[in-house]
């Protein structure tokens, strides 16, 4: 019989051999949150989701000591024993206001608002279609479903429209999708992909983790992005849109939403598994978003500033001898392409003091290695400048 302590021991040691296995660092933000002490050394990073630097903001700050001190720190219970608030409830509210849709519910994490909403919408006998680049939440929530998994090829709006063709038998379809693709930093075409889904009667859940915050007026989001000039209002919006965001990045704090017509948010309090199954987020945590969704749409300049440091970049990226994809969002992917080059060049920036992660294969399509550059209204034009003299650097055949 094999030793129980060396089951995982071996499969560890396979991870290491492969080149895959993971480390944590254990890294403390700074008061501007693009600057991090990473092992006692600093590091400039391109990192982190916080796109408009709200994690170090004084009135999120303020928000949260006040609501400590006020509500506690634990929501006690899960949502629909004890562990909703008058603070959740507000929240809520004020999230389906800020997106222009009837109702929203709050979820601690996006990967439980995903993982809880997709199985409650759709079972065995229905069907799913999901962008072939989703997130890999929106693709466990598919999993754990069981509803028939059509997979199209990114973007691509004849093969989703074939997968609607090909599903017509089935008893609800859900078309599934980020709205801006975590690795790209591309949007998937919402209003042709919601006319797709009226001409088939089908519904179409998008997550916005990388929009909501930076897209849109007043940062409003993907809807607002596409469908501002369209008439977004309360109640404007189709009934089969269901829209997810998480706050956790833009919104520099924690958790997520969905929002949706009336019947579809009351059936996800009525069903969503790791909505009612888990300990609600902490009040003070409610509190806090509330005051990041006030900073979100008073402090525009951040999303100005975002937008300046991203044509900084993307000018000075040109003229790299690498694929560098230009994107409306704060998310600029590099093509390295080889595994191994992409490893090189994010070590070179490391010792730079400037921290971009690399990301391979299975996460990106095999041969498109690349470095994942994310801005914050925090960076500094020098922090640019300090990336794009390193990148000038490691790009020349020499290193
Ligand atoms: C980060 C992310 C999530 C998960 O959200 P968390 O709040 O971090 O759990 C879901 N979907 C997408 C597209 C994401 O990028």
């Amino acid at each position: 019989m094999p030793d129980p302590s060396q089951v995982f021991a071996a499969a560890l040691a396979e991870l290491e051999s492969r080149g895959i296995r993971r480390r944590r660092r254990a890294s403390t933000q700074q008061r501007d949150a693009v600057r991090y002490a990473v092992d006692g050394s600093r590091r400039i990073s391109f990192a982190s989701n916080d796109y408009l630097g709200l994690a170090q903001h004084p009135a999120l700050i303020d928000a949260a000591r006040e609501a400590a001190q006020r509500l506690g720190v634990g929501a006690t219970a899960s949502p629909l024993i004890c562990g909703h608030s008058p603070s959740h409830a507000a929240l809520e509210d004020e999230l389906a206001r800020f997106v222009g849709l009837p109702r929203a519910i709050y979820f601690y994490a996006g990967y439980a608002a995903n993982v809880g909403t997709i199985p409650a919408l759709v079972e065995r006998g229905d069907a799913l279609i999901s962008d072939a680049l989703n997130h890999a939440c929106l693709i466990d929530g598919a999993r754990l479903s069981r509803a028939e998994l059509k997979v199209y090829a990114h973007n691509d709006l004849a093969a989703l429209e074939r997968a609607l063709v090909e599903t017509r038998g089935a008893r609800r379809r859900l078309v599934i999708a980020d709205a801006v693709f975590s690795m790209d930093g591309d949007l998937a075409p919402l209003p042709e992909m919601l006319a797709l889904c009226e001409r088939h009667d089908a519904w179409l859940m998008i997550d916005d983790a990388h929009g909501f915050g930076v897209l849109g007026e007043g940062g409003r989001g993907s809807l607002s992005h596409w469908f501002a000039g369209r008439g977004l209002r309360e109640g404007a919006m189709p009934d089969r849109l269901i829209y997810m965001a998480t706050l956790g990045k833009a919104a520099g704090v924690a958790g997520a939403f969905v929002a949706a017509v009336e019947p579809v948010i009351e059936w996800l309090v009525q069903r969503a598994r790791t909505y009612f199954f888990a300990t609600g987020a902490p009040p003070m945590v409610a509190e806090t978003l509330r005051a990041a969704l006030r900073v979100i749409e008073s402090e525009g300049w951040r999303r100005e500033r975002l937008a300046a440091l991203r044509e900084r970049l993307g000018a000075g990226l040109a003229a790299l001898p690498w694929d560098a994809p230009r994107t409306c969002t704060a998310i600029q992917p590099v093509v390295i392409g080889d595994n191994a080059r992409a490893m090189a060049v994010m070590a070179g920036l490391e010792t730079r003091g400037l921290w971009v992660p690399a990301i391979r294969p299975p996460t990106v399509p095999e041969g498109t290695a690349r470095l994942r550059i994310t801005l914050s209204a925090a960076h500094a034009d020098r922090d640019v400048d300090a990336l794009l003299t390193a990148l000038g650097e490691l790009s020349r055949p020499a290193q």
